[in-house]
């Protein structure tokens, strides 16, 4: 299962070749998985001969999840059962516009669909995750400067236009809680603060079991909440928001005098690898982006808290230092205190969200999207 999950579509001859099990091992297994209804084989051929093709079943179509971040593009297939078909990522450039990432984005889906030998009709909806506050009423990223060179595009119909499938869009912390209440850490609880460290800090709610997108879409703007009434401009027009000490740039900055000039997914890996500089640059981001939730946490008294994005992901102690921070930080209770974990899902947790914001249109939904 894992082989096919990984290369989308194989040969039995292939499928031997990537597990190094013998043809008529390979042959049992597809058979009674087949019979099973887990997976599925078509008959092909490969050089000129008669092939037995092996996918995973798809028992009612597919969906399509994106995550478009500032600096990186990743798109993915799932089935109506949750589960992941296919992926790719890309890295993007610095500024890249919106028009010709969309066009990359409909040409990976159709790649993909190559890929997994199926045909695009199956494709029942598309869910993108964009790194900037989504506009609910337009489609369209509300705070000028939180995504540069997609400020005045309504990415749904440019997108729904390229593909000719239905296209459902939000901010990307929002779907990370959606996606961490839905399979991930958040699973247990119905008041969720879903935090997400990234080249900008951004947040997702879930209270009462219900995503909350506030009254124009845009809730969990975090980073923009200000910390220093004195401090330096941020992209958004305001003074001294919490981006503007530890968003891409201020990270970047800290890290200048010992490292040069390096990218953020540089420091990432250097962090991810056991670089203690590195590593406390991110941890002290994430103490200060506590002082911050911990506000949130006095005012919502969320059950839990669930930290997500790469930073995050990439050094424990980055989830530890915010858990500190908010401990420090909140209203002290006298019985509980709402637990601080790292969520479950890494950094693909966007990315579900995509693929369940696109499910949640195709079949019987809990009505969990609110
Ligand atoms: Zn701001």
């Amino acid at each position: 299962m894992a082989a096919v999950k990984r290369f989308g579509g194989l040969t039995q001859v292939e499928l031997a070749a990537a597990t190094g099990l013998s043809a008529a091992t390979v042959s049992t297994i597809v058979k009674e998985l087949a019979a099973a209804g887990v997976l599925e084989t078509t008959t092909t051929s490969r050089s000129g001969r008669r092939a037995l093709r092996v996918t995973i079943a798809r028992q009612a179509g597919l969906v399509a999840g994106v995550h478009i971040g500032p600096r990186g593009l990743t798109v993915a297939l799932g089935d109506l059962a949750h589960e992941v078909v296919a992926d790719q990522s890309l890295p993007l450039p610095v500024d890249h516009r919106a028009d010709t990432t969309l066009d990359r984005v409909a040409l990976l889906v159709v790649d993909l669909f190559e890929k997994v030998g199926a045909s695009l009709d199956e494709l029942q909806a598309v869910g993108v995750a964009l790194a900037a506050p989504v506009d609910a009423a337009t489609g369209i990223v509300a705070v000028r400067g939180a995504l540069p060179g997609w400020e005045d595009t309504a990415v749904g119909p440019v997108l729904e236009k390229r593909l000719g499938k239905p296209v459902h869009l939000d901010t990307d912390a929002t779907l990370g809680a959606f996606a961490e209440h839905l399979l991930g850490a958040g699973r247990p609880v119905r008041d969720l603060l879903y935090v997400r460290l990234s080249y900008a800090t951004s947040a997702g709610l879930v209270l009462g079991g219900r995503l909350h997108r506030g009254g124009t879409g845009t809730a969990g703007q975090l980073g923009h909440v200000r910390v220093d009434p004195t401090g330096p401009l941020c992209p958004c027009g305001n003074r001294g928001c919490l981006d503007t000490e530890v968003g891409e740039a201020a990270l970047l900055e800290h890290v200048r005098p010992a490292l040069g000039d390096v990218t953020l997914r540089d420091v990432i890996r250097r962090a991810r690898t056991g670089d203690p500089g590195c590593a406390r640059v991110l941890t002290d981001a994430a103490r200060r982006t506590g002082e911050v939730v911990a506000g949130l946490v006095t005012v919502l008294d969320p059950q839990l808290v669930v930290v997500g994005g790469e930073l995050a992901h990439a050094d424990a102690g980055a989830v530890e230092a915010l858990r500190e921070s908010v401990r420090r930080n909140s209203l002290p209770h006298r019985f509980a205190t709402a637990d601080v974990v790292a969520g479950s899902l890494g950094t693909r947790a966007e990315l579900l969200g995509a693929l369940e914001l696109a499910r949640a249109q195709t079949d019987v939904a809990e009505g969990v999207t609110g």
